[in-house]
């Protein structure tokens, strides 16, 4: 039995791995966010077996099982994979659906990115309506260009409770997938649906493989009552924290770097002035998720928030979650509290890049965040402002660095350079330890590297390892994808990671999710295993996307390798029948005298 892939995305999100497994194994917790306990699938006395509650998979160093929750419940209650799916149902309180609703799930999908297509067609269009004329004037007093509507996509909606449902319905879309597009609401009291935005200048959001998934719609009038901005609820195409405005116009930008505001006009003004690289989270602090995003286009971002609390609050946030990816961060402070539109519409494009090109580390931002916590007037206060701040500065790769920011730090808090230092050496060798522990877990698998299968046991090591580097990349971020678009199953050298390249690609290609657990209706329990060892390997030093196009090269070259060979072969073949015809050689290749 096939189920969708929503009930199982569903299935898999309410049976969370280290509960379903700990009801089973005692897992205790250690660095990282690897859980470790005795394996139940082999015998022995010190745990080899570990649970990733991020990655949602099992995988045993021991004995090389591994997998999904689904594959953890077929394999230790010895069920089917129907009767697996069946046991985590009624564990989590789910009815079995009765069929299966894939085919239509992505034929939904692209209904809806039409629907979406059209209606930004019809706010467009609304700009040069005399009912448009509000917005229309309102972009205009916000200084923004036809050419950036134009770009953009901008647009109008009506100040009417139908227009475009009406429009929409008109061109064959049913209230069904207005509502599912989040561009219809439905009435409570009377159940009629009507347009969820209206009166409101309205902003397309477009991902990064240019689809329109959403809307924000600013209100263009003053009232207090009215939100500032509405943006589209999560729907089958858009989810908010996985979104970041204007990344498919910035990733293009040959400036090398990302600038980072608060808000949709901001990103408009800046490219209309000259920097084509501004991204703007829709009035949320910058998630792990956006983080991710960002870092597969850039390893260096400026931040241009507000100055307010809220503003240094979202800032910290972002710097937190792109610290982690190795992104290098720079803090803007526009003067006089302003936002860059502002600013750039005062002072001039110029002034903007001035700003820029000085903008302070975010060093300096953080020791001033350090210090303003802590009562400086006081022991107390002096010491842990000490510790927190040797923390942090034990997390910077440059000595100098470290040297210049601990001398600062020490004249402030009326203490000695040396010990400054000192307490930043003990903090630092504090995290190199964590750090060695945790690469020694994580270098182990590297040594049993060829899969135990048989049937999976890899021709070539070199495209084998670049292959297993693909599949686990796009496992971890689906929107690499677009790298891979040249590649073929063909180009392969292992059967089974062709497959499973192809597999992942192709949802990941129609925005359907894509995890461990999914996959184990279509991949045998070792290959599965073997997937989960995969992923146990350290993420790549470098972005997501060079180290893609790293594997790529990679395994393009050992193709042509291969193929130059099997030529090579077949000429000296022919060269062979030739000269046998010719009388020139005997059977066993011998030359004749
Ligand atoms: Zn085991």
């Amino acid at each position: 039995m096939a189920f969708s892939e929503r009930f199982l995305d569903e299935l898999i999100s309410r049976n969370e791995i280290s509960e379903v497994v700990g009801s089973y194994v005692r897992l205790v917790k250690r660095s990282g966010s690897n859980q470790f306990g005795l394996c139940p699938f082999h015998s022995e006395r010190t745990p080899s077996f570990s649970v990733s509650s991020e990655k949602q998979i099992y995988h045993c160093f021991g004995c090389g099982k591994g997998g999904g929750v689904i594959n953890f419940i077929m394999e230790i209650e010895n069920l089917s994979y129907p009767d697996a799916v069946a046991f985590l149902a009624r564990r989590a309180n789910m009815e079995l659906p009765d069929e299966n609703g894939d085919r239509e799930l992505r034929s939904r999908r692209e209904r809806l990115i039409a629907l979406n297509r059209d209606a930004a067609r019809f706010f467009y269009q609304n700009l040069s309506k005399p009912a448009g004329r509000a917005v229309a004037d309102y972009i205009a007093g916000r200084g923004i260009s036809a050419a950036s509507v134009k770009t953009f996509g901008l647009g109008a909606a009506l100040d009417s409770w139908s227009s475009l449902c009406d429009e929409m319905q008109a061109l064959g879309y049913s209230a069904t997938e207005l509502l599912d597009a989040g561009l219809a609401a439905k009435s409570s009291k009377t159940g009629s649906v009507y347009d969820f935005f209206r009166n409101r200048f309205m902003f397309p959001l477009i991902d990064v493989r240019g689809n329109i998934i959403g809307f924000s719609g600013r209100r263009i009038t003053n009232d207090e009552n009215e939100r500032k901005f509405v943006h589209s609820r999560e729907t089958l195409l858009f989810n908010k924290s996985r979104f970041l405005f204007g990344l498919n116009l910035a990733k293009k930008s040959k400036l090398g770097k990302i600038i980072l505001v608060e808000g949709n006009v901001d990103v408009i003004t800046l490219r209309q002035a000259g920097f084509d690289n501004a991204v703007a989270s829709l009035g949320t602090s910058l998630t792990e998720e956006q983080a991710r995003l960002i870092s597969n286009y850039t390893k260096e971002v400026v931040i241009a928030y507000d100055t307010d609390s809220a503003g240094k609050a979202a800032a910290r946030r972002a710097i937190d979650h792109l610290e982690k990816l190795g992104v290098s961060i720079k803090i803007l402070s526009v003067p006089g509290n302003k936002d860059p539109d502002e600013y750039i519409r005062k002072n001039g494009a110029g002034a903007f890049a001035a700003l820029l090109s000085g903008t302070g580390n975010h060093v300096e931002y953080r020791l001033e965040e350090i210090k303003s916590k802590y009562a400086l007037d006081t022991d107390d206060g002096r010491i842990s402002c000490l510790k927190e701040a040797a923390e942090m500065l034990s997390t910077l790769r440059s000595q100098i660095e470290r040297e210049v920011y601990a001398g600062r730090m020490a004249e402030l808090l009326k203490i000695s350079t040396e010990s400054m230092m000192a307490e930043i050496k003990r903090a630092s060798m504090r995290r190199v330890r964590d750090a060695k522990k945790q690469q020694e877990r994580a270098s182990r698998p590297v040594s049993v590297f060829r899969p135990r299968e048989r049937s999976i046991r890899f021709d070539n090591p070199v495209s084998a390892a670049a292959e297993e580097g693909v599949v686990r990349l796009l496992l971890a971020d689906p929107e690499l994808s677009r790298e891979t678009d040249g590649l073929q199953k063909e180009d392969f050298s292992s059967e089974f990671l062709g497959r499973a390249f192809l597999y992942i690609k192709q949802r990941c290609d129609e925005r359907r999710p894509v995890s461990v657990s999914l996959m184990s209706s279509e991949f045998t329990p070792e290959e599965i295993s073997h997937i989960t060892l995969m992923m146990q390997r350290p993420a790549p030093v470098s972005s997501g996307i060079s180290a893609m196009r790293d594997y790529i090269g990679v395994i393009k070259r050992e193709r042509l390798l291969a193929k130059s060979k099997e030529d090579i072969q077949d000429l000296m073949e022919l060269n062979r029948k030739y000269r046998e015809s010719k009388g020139l050689e005997d059977k066993d290749g011998k030359e004749k005298h």
